[in-house]
């Protein structure tokens, strides 16, 4: 299992966004702001129409260095120099021969080909009024697309950063809570303490009549069904058992009336 700290340095080292002719100035500036949010810092722009901008350092917002670092190129063969894996993003599907990735799919595989086989990776993304040309497209090993409404399908370029991005994200976070999803932070109940247990629950059912001590079995298996889902913890069965024992304990107060 990774480190999610070493994770996202490794993201932030050799992930890199590059941005293929852009026309407008405000759009790198928010994919800049985008990518600061989801922990990426390597933007490289193909040939921008405007930068450096006003309007993009308005839209970084707090991301400009992000911007201040950016990588201009003359070609997109300059900005892959390096990378062993490229992705294309791209809005329409009509180059099948390249494989096709989900969002998901490509967040993994970026992060286990950049942990593992310790590479480059580039996400292009095309021009907002024609997306990346067939040229572009064979660059790439892979296209991803974002499965949008197919009546209206494409996205604004920083968004679809801020898309790929998080996913990005969310797959370096998935290697922490892959682990705290298995392991509780309390150890569990024993089998032992389980059994105990029933056999302390079946007692005060007993005692307050919730339970027919000739006819326990039916009731007493639907109680294991449920606590063993369950699956409490040492922490957890402590508790029940003290709700057990102050039932037990109240059953035996004297009526108030
Ligand atoms: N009109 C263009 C879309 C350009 S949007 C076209 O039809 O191709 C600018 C860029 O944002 C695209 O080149 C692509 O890199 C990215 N993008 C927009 N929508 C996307 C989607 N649904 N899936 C993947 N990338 C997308």
């Amino acid at each position: 299992m990774l480190n999610t700290a070493n994770t996202q340095e490794q993201l932030q080292a050799r992930v890199r966004i590059v941005l293929v002719d852009t026309s407008h100035a405000g759009n790198i500036g928010a994919a800049a702001r985008a990518m600061k949010n989801m922990g990426l810092a390597r933007l490289y722009l193909v040939t921008p129409k405007q930068f450096p901008h006003a309007d993009a350092t308005a839209r970084a917002s707090g991301a400009d260095d992000v911007l201040a670092q950016a990588t201009v190129c003359a070609t997109l063969d300059e900005a892959l120099v390096g990378c062993s894996l490229v992705m294309g993003a791209s809005a329409r599907l009509r180059n099948l021969s390249v494989p096709l990735l989900a969002p998901r799919q490509c967040a993994t595989r970026v992060l286990s080909e950049i942990t593992e086989a310790g590479i480059e990776c580039a996400l292009v993304f095309g021009r907002e009024h024609s997306g990346l040309t067939n040229d572009e497209l064979g660059r790439c090993h892979h296209l991803v697309n974002i499965p949008t409404n197919p009546e209206y399908s494409s996205l604004n370029l920083a968004a679809a950063v801020q898309v790929l991005s998080y996913e990005l994200r969310v797959a370096t976070l998935s290697e922490q809570t892959g682990v705290a999803d298995d392991v509780d932070v309390e150890p569990l109940a024993s089998a032992e303490d389980m059994e105990r247990f029933y056999v302390h629950l079946q007692q005060t059912l007993e005692a307050i009549g919730f339970l027919d001590p000739k006819n326990p079995r039916i009731m007493m298996q639907r109680l294991r069904r449920l606590f063993n889902r369950a699956r409490p913890n040492e922490v957890e069965m402590n508790i029940l058992r003290g709700i057990l024992t102050m039932t037990q304990k109240a059953g035996h107060q004297p009526d108030p009336d």
